[in-house]
């Protein structure tokens, strides 16, 4: 069997999509007889500063040999990709199964790390995959990235994705809302991130000009597409069922302060050190320590109600915070509440009179001042909190691609999903 890589077809603002090109190429295939087993969407490290939006890079499991499948490939990218935009630099690897050990091991890092494109044309060489690319061919970083990590990851969920006629591209779309919310609710939990029912926002939608209709992702593959049965729309021109790394949380690995860098993302432990604040624009800041640093987490303001969570923290608590981490800040995605600060210490009343007493110096403990009576230390009340132990996330409008949501298996805390 044969792996093509695919990637960086696309313009932000001229609108293409490497999913469409792959469904394309895959469609091309099909035709002159070669089968596909496998289209999958692969969600690079999203803190890769090229990319034009989710860093997907895509890999067509085929029979077809590798020489036919690359010039499929290219002539549909030279017809598709948008190459007068400087920011497309398509990139295609065609392997021959098994996939290297060299390859699979950049396909993992790809998701993690920021790699270069003299690394992954060594890479190419030395597997003796044949490529192609256009322009600057950064594209081949993605392409082999996404053969590698095809033949490494084990968590798989999937995204139906409809596509528009062409000629109404970059018009608005024409999708019935209360349709998408009631397909979405019957579907749910199996399909998630359809909707965002606090903000009543249809996000399988893409505000982007561009083929997509809308996609619809979730953890089994006859249910995403009879959501998207239940969709009423403007005329699905074509539609393409992806096997994706999207929602699995993939990039994440934990790691004490001292060793987080930018532009990879973290799952990090430690206890909250200064109080939530609200800046400018509605950001909310938080920083934690582990013993080994200190780390400000920020909740951006589109991550909407999630704010009120982490402005609900207090000094004390001790929480394992996830997301990337770029200026030396961690873009909060979810954080689980570990142990939450339920007292405080204030100031005593008077076991006697009953009234305020007043502090007697620095270390001097405290006084009534009416009836003389005195204390060492504070008192002990219990605080209400707004919070619990467990997971808590940004809500689907706020969610990277890539990011799991609460509502899937596997979290080692109790969760608070969003919808
Ligand atoms: P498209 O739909 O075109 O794929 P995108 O948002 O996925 O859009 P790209 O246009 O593909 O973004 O741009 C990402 C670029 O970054 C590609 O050229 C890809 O090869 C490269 N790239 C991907 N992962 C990495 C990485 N880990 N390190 C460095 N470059 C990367």
């Amino acid at each position: 069997m044969t792996v093509l890589g695919l990637d960086d077809t696309d313009s932000r603002d001229q609108g293409m999509c490497t999913t469409y090109v792959a469904a394309e190429v895959s469609k091309a295939l099909h035709r002159s007889g070669d089968r596909i087993s496998k289209l999958r969407l692969l969600r690079l490290n999203p803190a890769v500063k090229h990319k034009t939006r989710g860093n997907a890079a895509l890999a067509i499991h085929t029979d077809a040999d590798p020489a036919t499948a690359l010039e499929t490939a290219r002539e549909i990218i030279q017809s598709r990709a948008v190459l007068d935009d400087e920011r497309t630099n398509p990139g295609i690897v065609a392997a021959a199964e098994p996939i290297e050990p060299a390859v699979r091991e950049f396909g993992k890092r790809a998701i993690r790390e920021i790699l270069d494109r003299d690394a992954a044309k060594r890479h190419i060489e030395n597997a003796g995959y044949r490529s192609a690319g256009f322009k600057n061919e950064r594209g081949k970083i993605g392409a082999l990235a996404a053969i590698g990590a095809s033949a490494t990851l084990a968590d798989w969920t999937y995204e139906y994705i409809a596509y528009r006629e062409p000629d109404r591209w970059g018009t608005p779309r024409d999708v019935d809302h209360e349709s998408v919310f009631a397909a979405a609710d019957r579907y749910y939990p199996t399909a998630w991130d359809t909707v965002d029912r606090g903000e009543d926002e249809a996000v399988c939608i893409p505000n982007a000009p561009g083929p997509i209709l809308y996609g619809i992702r979730g953890d089994a593959p006859h249910v995403v597409a009879r959501l998207a049965a239940k969709i009423e729309s403007e005329p699905v021109h074509t539609q393409a069922l992806f096997e994706t790394n999207q929602g699995t949380d993939v990039h994440l690995r934990g790691a004490p302060i001292e060793n987080v860098r930018d532009n990879r993302a973290y799952t990090v432990t430690g206890r909250v050190i200064e109080p939530p604040e609200t800046r400018a624009g509605g950001h909310v800041f938080v920083t934690i320590a582990d013993g080994t640093g200190r780390l400000p987490c920020v909740a951006f303001e589109p991550t909407k109600r999630f704010r009120d969570r982490v402005r609900a923290l207090r000094v004390g608590d001790r929480i394992t915070v996830a997301g990337e981490v770029g200026d030396g800040t961690l873009k909060l995605e979810k954080f689980a509440v570990r142990e939450l600060l339920e007292q405080k210490g204030v100031t005593p009343t008077c076991p006697t009179c009953g009234r305020r007493m007043k502090s007697a110096g620095a270390t001097q403990g405290y006084r009534c001042r009416d009836c003389g009576t005195a204390t060492d230390s504070k008192s002990v009340v219990g605080i209400d909190r707004e919070l619990e132990e467990g997971w808590y996330e940004v809500p689907p409008c706020a969610r990277r691609h890539i990011a799991k949501p609460l509502v899937r298996a596997g979290f080692d805390a109790p969760t608070h999903p969003e919808q």
